[in-house]
């Protein structure tokens, strides 16, 4: 009833007061409610923009968390690794940066490299390359430790030529014998014979592709490719194509299998740069069966780590060896 009253009597002076009062009240009422409504719109406005702007500003914002980013030698970088890492980049030249070696894999180390996010902005980003392989990889070992070249679809690796039954030769591969391995294998016959031992000075070494599948055909015909393969290796996978391997032979005509002059030869054929490549109880290695008159020049550096250790040709160049593929 009273406030009634004074709403409708404006020309009272108490109640021109309060009406003064109660418009300054809503006055700051007003201001506070604007101050906050512009509060409002200034978060908005913030946030909205934020959204705009969010690779740049996650990147730049999470920098300091993946400055580092460790991968394996084989891993491939993509921007994804980035993108994990808090950047959205795209550009991909970092990949000029990182050292690769020949099998195109990254070389161990840690590289400093730019990265540059979507709002161009570049950021520097750290790779470590660590030394081990990913478990998922199955590159065989070989490419690690040893350099492993194709010549003219023939295996080499560290320098050495491969024949045996997972690596074979192609058929238009004819050296003759090597000149070096002949002269070697003449002084080593030289040698045994002042030593009074029994060998003649021909050999048997080089033989060509041809010569290889008349020979390893005749045998199939006569007994089947089960034994043919015992006794004889298919053309293209015989050492002798490579015209680095000699079979010594007796006085008699015969591969030498006698003690005395096996023995010899086992304990001195590394200093004429000769391994015997097929040595006892190493079949599943080499493919095959002690051979004591199968000679293969490999230098001497090679011939002498593997007779001392008593290991093969492919276990020195950690190769495939065994049986037929
Ligand atoms: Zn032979």
């Amino acid at each position: 009833m009273t406030k009634n009253t004074e709403h409708h009597n404006p020309r009272s002076p108490e109640a021109r007061k309060r009406r003064k009062r109660r418009i300054r009240n809503r006055r700051i009422l007003l201001g506070v409610v604007l101050l906050l409504l512009l509060v409002l719109v200034i978060f908005l406005v913030l946030k909205l923009s934020s959204c705009h702007k969010v690779p740049g500003q996650t990147a730049s914002h999470n920098s300091s968390e993946i400055t580092t980013i460790e991968i394996s030698t084989d891993h491939q970088l993509t921007s994804e690794d980035f993108v994990n890492g808090g950047f959205s980049a795209t550009d991909l030249s970092f990949e000029d940066s990182i050292a690769k070696d020949d099998q195109g894999n990254y070389v161990p180390g840690t590289y400093t490299i730019d990265v540059m996010d979507a709002d161009g902005n570049k950021h520097k980003v750290s790779v470590v390359v660590l030394a081990k392989q990913s478990a998922e990889s199955s590159e065989p070992s070989v490419s690690q430790k040893h350099q492993v070249s194709i010549e003219n679809g023939t295996t080499v690796v560290d320098g050495i030529l491969i024949s045996n039954k997972k690596h074979p030769l192609p058929a238009d591969f004819n050296p003759g014998n090597d000149p070096l391995a002949e002269q070697k294998v003449q002084e080593l016959i030289a040698a045994m014979q002042s030593h009074g031992l029994d060998v003649q000075n021909t050999t048997s070494g080089f033989r060509d592709y041809t010569y290889q599948e008349q020979l390893y055909n005749g045998y199939v015909e006569q007994y089947g490719v089960e034994e043919a393969d015992k006794i004889s290796a298919r053309p293209g996978y015989s050492e002798h194509q490579t015209g680095l391997t000699h079979d010594l032979i007796n006085t008699a005509g015969e591969l030498i299998t006698s003690e005395p002059e096996a023995a010899w030869i086992r304990e001195n054929c590394a200093d004429y740069g000769f391994i015997v490549r097929y040595p006892q109880d190493k079949e599943d290695v080499t493919g095959y069966s002690y051979e004591p008159w199968h000679l293969r020049y490999v230098g001497e550096e090679a011939a002498r780590e593997i007779m001392s250790k008593g290991i093969t040709l492919e276990e020195y160049l950690d190769v495939e060896g065994g049986d037929y593929a």
